[in-house]
Formats: structure tokens, sequence, C-alpha cells
């Protein structure tokens, strides 16, 4: 963990939660000032959820974010929420360039980054995924696939107060599966360096989270590598004592 720069804890609950899921994040709310010393909380329900928990949320210690926008601030495009839509929700960041978005909306890195700058555009800040498959990582090509991923997804101007990057083997999502301490810390300081280059002091400060298979048995040995400034966590972000244990993990 870098010293100065405060972890972020941010779930992602995909296409999970109906009104009916408001007990779980109430639960999450009440016990944030447990964990408020050890971690910023971010909550990224379905859509359909925001505009509810960011009212719940006034004035607590949970943050509440969206998991996808569109690129454009509005026009025709069926089914699609603007990040203007979602920030008037009550969002605060939005997840842009998911590994199953990627895989399953054929997103480009290009898409991506236009995602990231309409966040920046709505006034929130974007956190951008990246991440090898299993095939790429068995041929030995993940630090390229991520030099790649970064260079095209991150916008010019990213800035550590409008941008997260999180890594995310898409091999460790939802699988169980976790990649070594050491070669988490070998993959952060390789992005830290990327972040450094492009983006000088601002690369320095901006978080990098790590996401798959966190839950709270892992949790505190994969954030305190150095480099890991919090994670996006997806089953485990679920349960509020699941979650907020994880919180309680960061160093
Ligand atoms: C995710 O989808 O962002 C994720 C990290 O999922 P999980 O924690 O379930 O592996």
């Amino acid at each position: 963990m870098t010293d100065a720069i405060r972890p972020l804890i941010a779930g992602n609950w995909k296409m999970n939660g109906l009104k009916a899921s408001a007990a779980e994040f109430d639960a999450m709310l009440t016990g944030a000032a447990a964990v408020a010393a050890k971690a910023d909380l971010l909550v990224c329900p379905p859509a359909t959820l925001i505009a509810a928990f960011a009212a719940k949320a006034a004035g607590k210690t949970v943050a509440v974010g969206a998991q996808d926008c569109h690129p454009k601030a509005s026009g025709a495009h069926t089914g699609d929420i603007a990040a203007e839509m979602l920030a008037d929700a009550g969002a605060s960041a939005i997840i842009v360039g998911h590994s199953e978005r990627r895989a399953d909306h054929g997103e480009s890195d290009d898409l991506v980054r236009q995602k990231a700058e309409a966040a920046w555009r709505a006034g929130v800040i974007a956190i951008v995924c990246v991440g090898e498959t299993q095939g790429q990582r068995d041929a030995g090509q993940t630090l390229d696939i991520l030099r790649g991923q970064l260079s095209l997804s991150l916008p010019g101007g990213s800035k550590a107060d409008n941008l997260v990057v999180a890594y995310e083997p898409v091999w460790a999502i939802g699988t169980g599966l976790t990649p070594t301490a050491k070669d988490v810390e070998q993959i952060h300081g390789f992005i830290r360096e990327l972040l450094i280059s492009r983006f000088s002091d601002e690369g320095a400060k901006m978080r990098i989270l790590y996401g798959g298979s966190v839950k709270p048995s892992n949790a505190a040995e994969l954030m305190a590598v150095k480099n890991v400034n919090g994670a996006l966590v997806g089953g485990a972000s679920l349960k509020a004592a699941d979650f907020l244990a994880i919180a309680k993990g960061c160093p």
C-alpha cells in the first residue's frame, strides 16, 4: 500500500439487486463508521437502484456509483444511460471497461476512453478496468496487454482525483482464484510506473485497485501489497458483513 494514498473499497453489484436489497445497503451504511479510518467505501448497484441508494447515503460515508455509461450525453440510444443521468441520480463514480462489458458487448479501449471522458464531463470519477485473460497470461502477454489497455483506455488529463485504475485479471473474476501477492506487487508496480511516466505526479497519487475474487479471508494480504490502493469487489460486495470485513483488512 502506498502510504499517502487512502484506499478505496468499491463494490460492483453487477446485475444483482432489487428494491429489497436496500436492507443490505442499510447495513453497509450502519457499519461504515467502524471502517471509516481504513478506507473510502463505494457501492455500485444496478442503475435502477442508484437514486434510492444515493438518497439513503446522503451525509453518510458510503458513496454510490454506476457500472457503465454511454459516451454521449443524450440522444437516440435506446436502453443506454448517459453519465449525466447517472450523476443526476446520485452517482459520484462510474466503472468503465469492466471485462464483462469488454467481452459481452465488444467494448474497445477507445470506447472505454470515451466513457471515462463522459464520466468527467458529468463531473464524476472514472474507474477504468484493465486485465488480462487466462490465455493471455498463459502466453506470457500480461504486461503487454496491460500496457496497451492503459495507453488507449486512459484519457489524457487523467488525475488522481478524477481517475482510478482497477487491475482485474479476467481469470480471477468470480473464480475464487487470485494471483499471488508477489505477482500482484509486480503488476501493480508496472502499472504505477506507466502512470508516472504518463501523468507524472498525478500518476504517483492515483489509486490502483486490485479486483478478482477478493474476500474477507484474502483481503488483508492483498491490501498490504505495495501499490495496491484498495479493491474492486464483485460477489463479496453483495453482503454488508463481507464488504465491511474487506475494508477492515486494509492496513
Ligand atoms: C468484478 O467483477 O469486478 C470482480 C472483482 O468480481 P469478483 O470479486 O466476484 O471476482
